[in-house]
């Protein structure tokens, strides 16, 4: 595998001491807590996995996970374009992963292996498992000399009967996200949410109102596809969704019929019809063509009333592609990890709340977003 061929550069990542001893001055806090300072030195100078500038990082097999700036060696969770980026000369990722990434990024030199197949690299044991967030999304777990590390990506722990369910694992070391990280994230079952999804639909056919639903372009249109009920009406997508839906027909998912919008072909269509698009068509003449609509999104975000109220959406439908609260801290707990290392989302306060849960937790810097519409805004009513 030429993944494997590589020489390792093998230069171990300056360590991080300096910076980490800087950081804990400004924190009188910690610096009485032993356990806290032993947990520092561990992630500064010995850590299998290391933190930084150009990504995540495993110096003993000189590979990073994610890397957002180019890299040698990338092992890539799932085509999202904050985890997945060009510009890497290598790319390992799993065989379901691999059709969208490899459409995203063009031509670059990619291989993938099976879930939970072993891949040694330089000694250090990597396997890709189910991260439950998209279609073909990984967990990353990493093992050496009995050290084992899983960095999850990003993940949703409730089954979506579209992609390969979240697969617990357990380890000393989790890399988790908080995009959703507060006790306010509280997810109701896909299928009430589809429920009203599908109501929603009918209800704005009977006004003669095209339905028009934004939803990130690879994986939520797809969760939500798979799940519409195809007897009420035409399913129209914007092409970044029916692009996405292409590749993953080609890979035996099963999704129902869609058409592209085309005034030309199905204009007659609209009143009736359901169209996906992704966030970026809101609020440009693409979404003005339908005359008469209702604009709902489906987003994590819809929990905050503002958010809706801010992006001009009569409805907004509670679905998220990543973990609520409950699901974060269960998430977690299944690992059994005593180190917990929290990436993008509500760092700060998820990180103070794991710590006094008793673990040993840190906030570390990286450039991954949440889901799309995606930056969490600045919320001021009750949500
Ligand atoms: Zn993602
Ligand atoms: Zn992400």
């Amino acid at each position: 595998m030429r993944f494997l061929q590589q020489e390792s550069s093998g230069i171990w990542r300056a360590c991080n001491l300096f910076s980490a001893l800087e950081g804990l001055a400004l924190h009188e806090e910690y610096v009485l807590k032993k356990n806290h300072l032993i947990f520092l030195f561990v992630l500064a100078c010995m850590a299998l996995i290391q933190f930084t500038e150009r990504g995540i990082y495993c110096p003993q097999a000189d590979v990073y996970i994610d890397p957002w700036l180019p890299v040698d060696k990338a092992l890539i969770t799932h085509g999202h374009s904050d985890h997945a980026r060009w510009g890497h000369r290598h790319y390992l990722c799993t065989h379901a992963a691999r059709p969208v990434i490899e459409y995203r990024l063009g031509h670059i030199a990619v291989e993938s292996v099976h879930w939970g197949e072993p891949v040694y690299i330089h000694g250090v044991r990597f396997s890709f498992h189910p991260a439950g967030h998209i279609p073909g999304s990984a967990q990353i777990r990493v093992e050496h000399k009995g050290e084992v590390w899983v960095i999850s990506g990003d993940y949703k722990t409730a089954p979506d009967g579209l992609g390969e369910p979240f697969e617990p694992l357990t380890c000393h070391h989790f890399v988790t996200e908080s995009t959703f990280g507060l006790p306010v994230y509280r997810w109701r079952s896909q299928s009430e949410i589809m429920q009203d999804i599908n109501t929603w639909w009918q209800c704005n056919q009977a006004q003669g109102k095209t339905s028009v639903l934004i939803a990130y372009a690879l994986g939520k249109a797809q969760r939500i596809l798979s799940n519409l009920e195809p007897s009420i009406g035409p399913i129209l997508t914007h092409g970044a969704v029916e692009n996405i839906n292409e590749v993953l027909r080609t890979q035996g998912l099963r999704l129902p019929p869609t058409q592209r919008v085309e005034a030309a072909l199905n204009k007659h269509l609209w009143p009736q019809a359901l169209v996906l698009a992704p966030p970026s068509a809101l609020n440009t003449p693409w979404i003005s063509r339908f005359k008469t609509a209702s604009i709902g999104i489906a987003s994590g975000w819809m929990a905050l009333r503002g958010a809706r109220r801010r992006r001009a959406a009569d409805r907004g439908f509670v679905l998220s592609d990543h973990a609520d609260w409950p699901g974060l801290q269960q998430a977690i707990a299944a690992t059994g990890a005593e180190y917990v290392y929290v990436t993008h989302g509500y760092t700060d306060i998820f990180t103070q709340y794991l710590r006094q849960c008793g673990l040993q937790a840190q906030a570390v810097d990286t450039r991954f977003s949440g889901e799309s519409l995606d930056v969490p805004e600045p919320e001021t009513e009750a949500p």
